[in-house]
């Protein structure tokens, strides 16, 4: 893996995509910094080699078009807060003002462009305009760990101008080792936990794990697939019918590898998807019609809590419950503290996806 440290930025202009994709209030504040943040290491190595910086990124959806509501040029004194440095901004992220602000950029100094998605080439990962981006700089870094998975112009295409002149940031690079250290060299026992609200979703996840993993613990709305697929009742729990094949297929090949599947064995059933509905612990499988699971029951938290403390490496994806909703939030959080316990026990413990992220930061486990 090439990193920074393998590279001397020194006279260099450095074409780094970020993930400036930040919150704003209603009067375009930045609410949440942590995205420019974590991209400071990288950016601070180029000007502390002696480069400059232009930094590219999106900034919410603005499909194809100019709308100023998006534009990165409010966040410009935030950034420059935080880097240290007064950043120069240019209202385009091509064309001829953006090459002569670039040209104009002296070593130190950080040149912001204007939103990426202004251009719908963007999402779509034309060519040229990735050829265009990519006279914007020497030497290409990708440090936008949130899009890194997208083929769009800024990211995968735009690096192939840059035949030998490009690497991860810190940011990237410190979450490959993460995910490697799970998936290669991952202490055993390793424990995945998935949830969320469908199996189709994370079915590449699962097909990727099983042969990575001692135990899998599923749990969230995709549990109904499987349990509708063995045979049980689940009311009106979320589940996908035309996935239940896949459901089997998975438990199938799971037992051919010697992966342990636990699966929820009571739940919290409500009779509305509402915080305020009526409530009662069923059997997972004997949920009535008019009835929806939708957290995990207290035997499933035991079984579960003894898998997560045994482990020495767990993987989490997706919440066990309808976390947003305050009374279907219990198992969610439970999950939290075991894996905390766990990884305060020895383990290392990794957290990734937008939900489960976000009820990391909300229970308070982010430490
Ligand atoms: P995902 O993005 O696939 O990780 O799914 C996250 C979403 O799954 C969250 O919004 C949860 O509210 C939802 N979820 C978790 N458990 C259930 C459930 N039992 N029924 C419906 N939705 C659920």
């Amino acid at each position: 893996m090439k990193t920074l440290e393998h590279i001397d930025f020194n006279n260099k202009k450095a074409l780094i995509r970020v993930d400036f994709n930040v919150p704003l209030d209603a009067d375009f504040n930045v609410t949440d910094t942590s995205r420019i943040d974590a991209a400071k290491p990288t950016i601070l190595k180029v000007l502390e080699d002696g480069g400059a910086a232009v930094l590219m990124s999106h900034l919410g959806r603005p499909k194809g078009k100019v709308n100023p509501d998006m534009s990165l040029g409010h966040i410009v004194d935030t950034v420059s807060d935080i880097i240290g440095v007064q950043v120069k901004f240019v209202s385009d992220c091509i064309g001829q003002e953006v090459q002569e602000a670039v040209s104009g950029l002296q070593m130190g100094e950080v040149l912001l462009l204007e939103n990426l998605r202004y251009h719908e080439e963007e999402t779509t990962g034309d060519e040229s305009f990735a050829k265009a981006l990519s006279e914007n700089g020497d030497i290409y870094v990708n440090d936008a760990f949130g899009t890194a998975h997208r083929a769009h112009a800024s990211t995968t295409v735009v690096a192939q101008f840059f035949p030998n002149q490009k690497c991860f940031g810190y940011l990237l690079a410190k979450e490959i080792e993460s995910i490697a250290k799970v998936m290669e060299t991952g202490e055993k026992p390793v424990t995945a936990i998935l949830g969320g609200a469908k199996v189709s979703s994370k079915i590449t996840i699962i097909e990727n794990i099983l042969d990575k993993v001692d135990h899998l613990v599923v749990g969230g709305g995709m549990t109904y697939t499987f349990v509708k697929a063995k045979g049980g009742s689940v009311g009106d729990s979320i589940c996908e019918d035309d996935k239940m094949e896949l459901a089997l297929t998975i438990l199938k090949q799971a037992e051919e590898k010697g992966v342990q599947v636990h699966l929820p064995v009571d739940v919290l059933a409500a009779d509305d998807f509402s915080n305020d509905a009526n409530t009662q612990i069923v059997a997972v499988d004997q949920i009535q019609d008019g009835w929806q699971g939708l957290d995990a029951g207290p035997q499933t938290l035991e079984n579960f809590k003894s898998v997560i403390l045994q482990s020495k490496t767990i993987l989490w994806n997706g919440p066990v419950g309808v976390f947003e909703m305050e009374n279907f939030a219990k198992g969610t959080i439970a999950l939290g503290h075991f894996i905390d316990e766990a990884t305060q026990n020895g383990a290392f413990s990794l957290v990734g996806g937008g939900d489960s992220v976000a009820a990391v930061k909300q229970f308070g486990f982010l430490d």
